[in-house]
């Protein structure tokens, strides 16, 4: 009758997601401004104002602006991308390899389709935006998730290097991280180039790195995020515009393959396919040539900043355990019991809506994503002193 395996993916939605809807209820109930949500990423912060004026001007300038492209893009939007990254990053990206999408979401998935085989290993260093493991299955991977160093949400290395086996074909990447905000240092990035390289000479394959970069330009106090072709050939950046100008709905990013990537012209021709298959080709056309006109640009980081500093300052003051961000707009927080599921059901007590780390392969915290208004941080701040103060009564 149906698939069973679809039906399964579609009944159960995401934490974040259950979370997000159940916000949505609550504020119809009680008010906007009575409940804290804090599950979705969502950007609060507006479209820089390229956006806008591109948009504008290629409504009323464009005769052809809701036309098919073609299936990778359109050839002048892939040509800007390839030059705006050689500009940026002095690498030798080419048009020929660059694959416009629908979002990250899709830049991913294709990516997953394209490289891996049935029951290829696709490894993610824990804990993990939780979508990757429905995509890389959907791929007919099989994800293999890394523990991190429990202190600094780095990757352990040694629990990297032991489960690399033949199988694996695929390194997932994603820094600044979503949920911890981590950005990894051009030492942990050679750290994992070197154990990369040395298994897969020995295995005898290339083990591709797929970067997941929708929060790169989201980064504080002056922290460099390493540009990983840089550092290691076999790379596949998997880039998005939803966070870096605040157009999540819209849909709109790319896959740019290593231009020393090895068989990067197999690997974009499998791109080509893995998006015919899926329905991927042709992101929203005026979406990609609104590209031209905003790339390098992005929202009001200073907003995000802003937000980490008013929270993470007073969640320390009150006593809670954080990791502190240097990038994405995401904070993550020790629960105050072991069960952080339980965790976030008691903050619904102050509406605070708080994502248990479970689904992201990691237990015992919550996600914070403070992406929203900066009113939305100072009013909830009274209710966390609360929740913190319950627990301590508890004892
Ligand atoms: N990857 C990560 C780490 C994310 O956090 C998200 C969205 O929140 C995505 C991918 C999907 O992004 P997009 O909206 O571009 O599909």
């Amino acid at each position: 009758m149906y698939n069973h395996k679809m039906y399964e993916k579609g009944i159960k939605s995401s934490a974040i997601r259950e979370l997000f809807e159940y916000g949505k209820l609550k504020k119809q109930e009680l008010g906007e401004d009575k409940v804290f949500d804090f599950s979705i990423g969502n950007p609060n912060v507006k479209p820089p104002k390229c956006v806008n004026d591109s948009l504008i001007k290629l409504l009323e300038n464009d005769e052809h602006i809701h036309e098919y492209t073609s299936a990778p893009g359109d050839l002048n939007v892939r040509i800007s991308v390839a030059e705006y990254l050689n500009k940026m990053h002095q690498t030798t990206f080419s048009h020929n390899f660059i694959y416009m999408t629908t979002g990250a979401a899709a830049a991913l998935t294709i990516s997953f389709n394209a490289l891996l085989n049935d029951s290829d290993e696709a490894i993610v260093f824990a804990p993990f935006f939780p979508e990757y493991k429905v995509f890389v299955e959907s791929a007919n991977g099989k994800l293999i998730v890394v523990n991190p160093n429990c202190k600094t949400f780095v990757p352990d290395y040694t629990d990297f290097e032991n489960k690399i086996t033949e199988k694996t074909k695929v390194v997932i990447i994603n820094s600044p991280n979503n949920p911890t905000g981590v950005v990894y240092s051009e030492d942990d990035i050679k750290e994992i180039v070197r154990i990369l390289t040395i298994k897969a000479k020995k295995y005898n394959h290339p083990i591709y790195i797929v970067t997941d970069e929708p929060y790169r330009e989201l980064a504080y106090d002056d922290t460099v995020v390493p540009f990983i072709p840089n550092y290691y050939d076999n790379t596949i950046v998997c880039y998005s515009f939803s966070k870096s100008l605040s157009l999540p709905g819209e849909r709109i990013g790319y896959i740019a393959i290593g231009p020393k990537a090895s068989y990067a012209k197999e690997i974009f021709a499998a791109v080509c396919g893995a998006g015919r298959s899926l329905g991927y080709v042709c992101a929203p056309a005026l979406f990609q040539k609104m590209v031209i006109d905003c790339l390098g640009q992005t929202s009001d980081i200073n907003i995000y900043k802003k937000n980490r500093d008013l929270l993470y300052n007073a969640l320390v003051e009150y006593g809670y355990e954080v990791v502190k961000p240097k990038g994405a707009f995401y904070m993550f927080v020790k629960a105050l019991e072991s069960d952080a599921q339980m965790f976030s059901d008691y903050a619904k007590k102050y509406q605070l809506l708080l994502v248990p780390s479970d689904s992201f392969g990691y237990n015992g915290y919550v996600r914070i994503s403070y992406c929203v208004s900066t009113k939305q941080i100072v009013d909830s701040l009274p209710f966390f002193k609360k929740l913190i103060e319950d627990y301590k009564k508890r004892g």
